[in-house]
């Protein structure tokens, strides 16, 4: 048949397009040589030599984007002063689109690049360099040979005055440092460099060499860290069966006000608030962020979805299944601190209330399904404007709680036999060790149905693929739980908008679909004035006395202009949810409640 024959043709082509590249690649040598001749105006200075070329154009390309964060971030747009040359004699080196330059290499096996890097935006997955501390984010700052991931590089770091420690999961050249190697492009894009004065300290589990490395200070208690992060690690081991590094980097960037964090195979980035680790909360969201971050080194960088793998770094890489790779990982961060019996159940139950309430406040809840949230985040999750909550809901709050309904399936199905976590496992040991290849949608679905021991059509037609609410009392009555609505009495008026106050001004930020300002034309960006033509003083104040049904004047500014909108209150439909155990338990419910929240007797 002709699609046969169609498909075979392509196999073959494939296999001389691989052998093509992997020779290609296997004969190039690649060396990075990273400076910071100014620092202190957030440069970092690469050269690049090149050897082993044997075609007659190289085309050197920067990536688009990071793996785990799903936004095109254009980080050649950082790149300036780029040249190159060869035998000491330059040569021509154009743009040939915007991550893209073209060097002719017609007779000549080695070349010399050159190119700064600006480095001064402040997060866990772009690169930043100041007098104290380079942090390089390595999607941004090297730039690689095209159809050559393959490819092994050497990069060696020269340290700015007075910086004296190089902090990454790349491994060090003859026990140098400041040189290390990576075996491929795939490993060195997952592989962020801290660079600088940190303060480092370790930890073991089960052989593994765990490394934290402390950025800008706090009031961290390290012989705490150790000992919670080991557990953390313990248990999160436990669910896959396995720890696939020999050694682990936590680059931690300790800010005033800082959070964030960003998955890699063997490392990761976190953000965190200098002197908040004495806060209990923060304190216990910080490990939360760590639970969150390790648990990634399997669900998303070893069981991932099929196309986030090889990556493509040109493009977006589209899949439908971040709810299970950011969504059961949010789900795991709380579920794994409890049953490494660092938070007690109050605070887990406390936890699951919080997503419950953000998912059921949000109306995008009502408009966007799980699956289309994840295959849209590229263009609105990481693009967020003041209509986003009306308009979508998170894969990683929704994929939590679709998680949490699962897990408490399995379990209750199974009588207590299995749990999420047989269904992680089996999907590693599946598709990572012995296929090692990326899940499909449904065969994801298939290893859920296969521990459940029944069809998931429904579930995945109401929960992921469409907009039914989640029940989440089905599922919790499992465990002899039960959510109510606190709030579900209450008849409070509400105007329906969310305000922010700026230099003694009120304005408009969000207005919620259905609400009254949505209903009567109150603007995002409105500047509130008057109520019934009372100056406006103090929000929370302003609905004293009034009642759902009423008619009220709202005097706004609008560009400019002063505007009043008669406007009716609505009720105020906030949720409040709070789970509390069911009167009567029975052996099942406990048996459930045991397996699920980690209890023991
Ligand atoms: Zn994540």
């Amino acid at each position: 048949m002709k699609t046969v024959k169609l498909t075979a043709l392509f196999f073959i082509l494939l296999f001389f397009m691989n052998a093509t590249i992997t020779q290609a690649a296997s004969a190039v040598k690649i060396a990075y040589t990273v400076t910071f001749p100014e620092a202190q105006a957030h440069y970092a200075d690469v050269e690049m030599n090149i050897s082993g070329i044997a075609q007659n154009t190289l085309d050197l390309k920067m990536p688009v984007w990071t793996p785990g964060s799903y936004l095109v971030r254009e980080f050649a747009k950082n790149v300036e002063s780029f040249s190159a040359s060869a035998n000491g004699k330059e040569i021509k080196s154009p743009k040939i689109n915007k991550n893209t330059w073209q060097i002719n290499t017609a007779g000549i096996s080695a070349v010399t690049v050159k190119y700064r890097v600006y480095c001064f935006e402040v997060s866990v997955r772009t690169s930043f360099v100041d007098a104290s501390h380079g942090f390089l984010s390595t999607t941004g700052i090297f730039i690689y040979p095209d159809k050559m991931l393959n490819a092994p590089s050497t990069i060696k770091i020269v340290p700015y005055k007075g910086w004296t420690t190089v902090s990454t999961s790349l491994d060090s050249v003859n026990g140098d440092t400041f040189t290390r190697y990576s075996p491929n492009f795939d490993i060195l894009f997952d592989s962020p460099i801290e660079v600088g004065t940190q303060d480092v300290f370790g930890f073991d589990v089960s052989g593994v060499k765990y490394e934290v490395c402390m950025v800008g200070g706090g009031n961290y208690d390290k012989e705490m860290l150790k000992i919670d992060m080991a557990k953390i690690v313990v248990q999160e081991t436990k669910v896959f069966g396995e720890n696939p590094n020999k050694r682990y980097v936590f680059i931690v960037h300790n800010y005033q006000r800082g959070g964030g964090g960003l998955e890699h195979l063997s490392s990761t980035t976190l953000g965190a608030s200098r002197d908040n680790y004495t806060n209990p909360t923060g304190y216990r969201n910080f490990l939360g962020l760590v639970a969150h971050e390790h648990f990634h080194l399997w669900n998303v960088k070893r069981l991932r979805p099929i196309v986030l793998g090889p990556f493509d770094y040109d493009n977006e890489n589209y899949t439908t299944d971040l709810w299970i790779a950011e969504g059961f990982t949010a789900y795991y961060q709380n579920l794994i601190l409890r049953h490494a019996q660092i938070t007690n159940p109050e605070t887990y139950l406390s936890a699951i209330t919080g997503e419950i309430n953000t998912i059921e406040n949000q109306p995008g809840a009502k408009v966007q399904p799980l699956a289309e949230a994840s295959f849209d985040a590229w263009i609105k999750s990481y693009r967020p404007n003041e209509n986003s909550a009306n308009t979508g809901i998170s894969y990683y709050d929704k994929g939590a709680m679709v998680g949490m309904l699962l897990d408490l399936e399995i379990i209750n199905d199974s009588k207590g036999k299995y749990a999420l976590d047989d269904v992680m496992k089996y999907m590693y040991d599946t598709y990572y060790k012995q296929k090692k290849r990326g899940y499909t949608d449904e065969e994801f679905k298939q290893a859920f149905e296969k521990f459940a021991g029944k069809n998931l059509d429904e579930f995945y037609k109401n929960y992921v693929y469409g907009l039914t609410q989640l029940d989440y009392n089905k599922y919790l009555a499992y465990a002899g739980y039960k959510a109510t609505d606190e709030a579900a009495g209450t008849n409070d008026p509400s105007l329906g908008i969310m305000t922010v106050e700026n230099n003694g001004k009120k304005y408009v930020i969000g207005v919620q679909r259905g609400g009254a300002g949505w209903v009567d034309g109150i603007n995002v960006n409105d500047e509130l004035t008057a109520i019934d033509g009372t100056p406006i003083t103090d929000m929370a104040s302003i609905l004293i006395g009034k009642k759902v049904g009423d008619k009220v004047s709202i005097t706004v500014i609008r560009d400019g202009l002063p505007l009043t909108l008669p406007v009716t209150l609505l009720r105020n439909n906030r949720l409040k949810y709070r789970i509390d155990s069911l009167p009567e338990v029975t052996p099942l419910q406990m048996v459930v409640r045991k397996k699920w929240m980690g209890l023991v007797d």
